[in-house]
């Protein structure tokens, strides 16, 4: 795949790159191990001066670095501004919260015949991250501000359509006081991962994308004994039952389906609705979704851009010709705009089965699938009926319906009368086909941590050899 910035308003390409050399390739990697010696050795305090510092660049420098977001993947102008924001309010947060998280944690050390016992945190070495264009900064700092906090290095091979986003942040975290090599955009193609992961300097990586980009990398993590954080798609259900507030729900449900232009992992896609409140809610799920305003993301007025790529586009397309053609019936939109940029219209699909591919594929664009159900046991089977399980949403007031759900839906979250988010202060991630491992809060930082047992005694024969000598 070619390195570079191509316009998905109008298709022209802007710049190009040329991939590293295997040579550069392993420069950047001695860099980044030399690095992460010289930051283990730092405090948690500087760490966090230098993020603080990343987020101060992030905040001063918000809207060029939309603005290049935006021409490089298609998302609202608006939409990127709120992304950097979020990517400064995380360096904070880990910044202000590192200590915290990574405080030895006692343990009880009378009953391991210790005088003391706790875990202590420490970091592992460079930690290679892949990932995709679709939220092209916050995907990224998500990552890298736990990892720097906790000492690691960040290797970073982005999507080959946003190289000029991967290279700012790279320029961020260098100018925000950070060692050398401690954060370092690779710009290669998915071919070179192998050559990465089997270098033993590198540690571990975390992967966000799709099925079978993280099927590849956990197959060469396995044969390197390398750990893994895989974030891959989603499906997510969105349920509403009948003591919902549907308008309400019509409308969170817009913009949960087509936020970032539909383009996310954590989009509610599948609409599983009760039929005591289905013709209401299609109605003004319909009306919602044909409103929304399709066109040039920079404009203040549009609310849904282009989709990232041309192959992203047909593909959706694709995937909805083919539940029209085997019966499904559109609401609204369906069809591919002709002219210039990657457009798609935010798009209702009912009456759908399992013969059609919208049914057990992710559609990665402004489409729903709408179903009616009939009970809770039956929106249980249909939302949980996927072979993914990132995050799922419920919409009801019954109290007890509300526990049942957080129970029942079989996914890395549950979201009550809302849509799912990422949040710093929540962990993130999925089950199933959908991924593992977590991201964000105490969770995502511990993941790329050696998570060491240290065990003190008094050197009494016999303790600390304990019963089963291994
Ligand atoms: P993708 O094709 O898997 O690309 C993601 C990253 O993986 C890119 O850097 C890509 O590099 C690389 N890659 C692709 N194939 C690879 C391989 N065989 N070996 C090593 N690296 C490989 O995904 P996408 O289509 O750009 O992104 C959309 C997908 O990401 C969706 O499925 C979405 O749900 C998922 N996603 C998940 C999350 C989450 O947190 N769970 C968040 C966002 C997106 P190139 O660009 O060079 O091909």
């Amino acid at each position: 795949m070619t390195i570079a910035t191509t316009n998905p308003v109008t298709g022209q390409v802007l710049k190009t790159y040329e991939p590293m050399s295997g040579e550069q390739l392993s420069g950047a990697i001695e860099r980044a191990d030399l690095a992460y010696r010289q930051l283990r050795g730092t405090t948690i305090d500087q760490r966090g001066r230098w993020l603080n510092a990343a987020a101060d660049l992030l905040e001063a420098e918000r809207d060029d670095i939309a603005r290049l977001m935006t021409t490089e993947m298609g998302k609202t102008y608006a939409a990127a501004k709120a992304e950097v924001t979020k990517c400064a309010a995380a360096c904070r947060f880990y910044a202000a919260h590192a200590a915290e998280f990574l405080a030895d944690t006692p343990a009880a050390a009378k009953a391991v015949s210790a005088t003391r016992a706790f875990v202590r945190y420490q970091p592992i070495g460079p930690v290679l991250a892949v990932m995709p264009w679709n939220f092209p900064l916050w995907q990224v700092v998500r990552f890298a501000a736990p990892a720097l906090m906790a000492g690691n290095t960040g290797l970073l091979k982005h999507a080959s359509n946003v190289p000029q986003t991967a290279l700012l942040l790279e320029d961020v975290i260098r100018r925000a006081g950070f060692p050398e090599g401690a954060f370092t955009t690779l710009l290669v193609g998915s071919e070179a991962v192998e050559q990465i992961l089997a270098d033993p300097r590198v540690r571990a990586a975390t992967l966000t994308g799709s099925e079978p980009a993280g099927r590849s990398i956990a197959q060469i993590a396995g044969r390197e004994l390398k750990k893994t954080v895989l974030e891959l798609g989603g499906s997510d259900p969105f349920v509403v039952m009948p003591s919902a507030d549907v308008e309400l729900a019509a409308e969170v449900a817009t913009t949960a389906r087509c936020q970032n232009n539909g383009q996310s992992c954590i989009a509610a896609k599948r609409f599983i609705v009760h039929t005591d409140v289905y013709e209401a809610f299609a109605e003004a799920f319909a009306h919602r979704m044909s409103a929304l305003r399709v066109g040039d993301p920079m404009d203040d007025d549009t609310d849904v851009g282009p989709l990232a790529s041309e192959r992203g586009r047909d593909e959706v397309d694709a995937q909805v010709r083919d539940a029209v053609d085997k019966g499904a019936t559109v609401l609204c939109g369906g069809e591919k705009p002709a002219g210039e940029g990657w457009f798609y219209p935010p798009t209702v699909v009912t009456d759908l089965d399992p013969t059609m591919r919208m049914w057990a594929e992710e559609v990665f664009g402004p489409v729903a699938g709408l179903y009616r159900v009939s009970s809770y046991d039956e929106a249980v089977e249909v939302a949980n009926g996927t072979a993914f399980g990132l995050g799922s949403n419920a919409w009801t007031r019954d109290p007890q319906e509300q526990e049942r759900f957080a129970t029942d839906l079989v996914a890395g979250a549950v979201f009550i009368n809302g849509m799912t988010t990422s949040y710093p202060e929540l962990p993130f991630g999925g089950v199933k086909n959908s991924g593992y491992g977590r991201e964000l809060s105490a969770q995502g930082m511990h993941e790329f941590c050696n998570i060491k047992t240290v065990w003190i005694g008094e050197g009494v024969a016999g303790a600390g050899a304990g019963a089963h000598a291994e």
